[in-house]
């Protein structure tokens, strides 16, 4: 029977039945003569049926109260598993669409864990990004976790975790934390763990890839309880994760479409076109511009000293350098193998000399620390200028190739100098 219509009936019963104990009171305190004027049979027969409904009533509304109660009850579950559904969902649509907006890389990947720390209800996380160059995992983001501690943690990629991490996501238990202890990974011991967050007990690690590649670690590490929602709701959180991997996918691709994976500075293309750009500016509101063309000092047989991978060190080492020591309009580049250029806009011939010497100076005087070595590199640079004077035809190909040449004259009068 339909709900409210047993509900009606229950109500029905019930007025009946107080319909006779209002008889019967009205009878007992002597406003009319009813059960007096009946025959005893017929009183009876009355006060047997009052009690009859008496008896339905009562049993149709405990009987109700119970059904009711226990549809109460399934309903607060539905509501509640649909609650956890649609904030899940809210919350992935909401940094879906957040993903796919962002395309400043720190941020997206800040935004990035951010979702999963709320996705996963966990207190800690720490995602790890691909490096090719190297072969190596390197630390990207932070949540509740010591940042600076972190800032240089990195996973080789033949470390068994990566290996091992063959599902979109593995759950492990903290008897498998203790087992990664001991293979030495440093960010996931315990008492770290405990003074990040109480009750951590398991860890997640997320893989974010293309077909077969990994190109990044997420490690979250999540409560027991975490852990049982998570495989409630597995279909979202694969959405989740699929998400995260095609926003971070294609913020790295756009990224690396214009930066240079090693130095992390612009790459030759990107500064080729943005010295057309730039010469184009200056030329139509005769503005100045100052080119550096930059090569290390026997590279080659540093390399042939040192090893390709202290090479590498170096290449980066410089490039930030050049960021510390140019200011923040200007265009840094690594134009090919160890040449790098510097575009600096709106700077005259004798600022652009100062900022040149400056930065030889600063790589000469600099004490690179390799495995435990400290090493020397000089730089020689050929600097150019586009004052307005020079004629239209004047273009970036002439722009590059006369700081080429004071390069060039560098190298030839015995180098770790500035020509102009
Ligand atoms: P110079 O003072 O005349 O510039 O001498 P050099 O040895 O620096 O010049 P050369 O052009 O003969 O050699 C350039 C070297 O730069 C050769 C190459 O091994 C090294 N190199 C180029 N790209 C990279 C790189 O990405 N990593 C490393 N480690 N070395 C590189
Ligand atoms: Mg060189
Ligand atoms: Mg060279």
């Amino acid at each position: 029977m339909e709900h409210n219509r047993f509900i009606q009936l229950i109500h029905f019963l019930f007025f009946i039945w107080f319909l006779f104990v209002f008889i019967f009171a009205l009878d007992f305190l002597g406003f009319i003569r009813f059960l007096e004027a009946t025959t005893p049979s017929i009183s009876f027969f009355f006060i047997a049926i009052n009690l009859l409904f008496m008896g339905i009533c009562t049993t149709l509304y405990f009987f109700h109260h119970h059904i009711h109660s226990s549809t109460q009850k399934e309903k607060q579950v539905i509501c509640w598993q649909y609650d956890q559904t649609s904030a899940l969902s809210y919350l992935i649509n909401k940094t879906g669409k957040a993903m796919t907006t962002v395309l400043n890389r720190d941020k997206l990947m800040r935004l990035i864990l951010e979702s999963f720390i709320k996705i996963f209800h966990c207190p800690t996380g720490i995602l790890f990004i691909y490096n090719e160059n190297e072969n190596i995992f390197e630390f990207e983001a932070g949540y509740g976790i010591n940042r600076t501690a972190l800032r240089n943690q990195v996973i080789k990629s033949n470390h068994p975790i990566v290996s091992d991490v063959v599902n979109n996501y593995k759950i492990i238990s903290q008897r498998s934390i203790k087992s990664i202890q001991e293979k030495d990974l440093h960010f996931v011991k315990e008492d770290r763990l405990q003074k990040s967050a109480k009750g951590v007990d398991t860890l997640i690690i997320i893989t974010l890839r293309i077909g077969d590649k990994i190109f990044g670690l997420v490690f979250l590490y999540i409560t027991k309880t975490s852990a049982l929602i998570i495989s409630e709701y597995e279909t979202l959180v694969y959405v989740a994760i699929n998400q995260a991997t095609i926003a971070i996918g294609s913020a790295i691709q756009s990224q690396f479409a214009i930066q240079d994976r090693l130095t992390m500075i612009y790459n030759h293309d990107y500064f080729v076109q943005r010295l057309k750009e730039e010469l184009f500016r200056c030329k139509r509101y005769h503005l100045k511009l100052c080119l550096i063309m930059l090569d290390i000092d026997h590279f080659k047989s540093f390399n042939d000293t040192y090893g390709h991978l202290a090479g590498n060190y170096i290449l980066r080492e410089v490039a930030k350098i050049f960021t510390t020591n140019t200011r923040i309009t200007d265009i840094i580049s690594r134009y090919g193998g160890e040449e790098f250029a510097i575009l600096m806009t709106e700077t005259g011939i004798n600022d652009a000399v100062k900022i040149a010497e400056k930065i030889r100076e600063a790589i000469q005087d600099f004490p690179f620390e390799y495995d435990g070595e400290q090493l020397h590199v000089t730089v020689s640079i050929g600097l150019s200028e586009w004052d307005g004077a020079d004629e239209e035809s004047f273009d970036d190909i002439d722009f590059i190739d006369s700081a080429d040449k004071k390069l060039y004259e560098a190298k030839k009068n015995g180098r770790n100098r500035v020509c102009l």
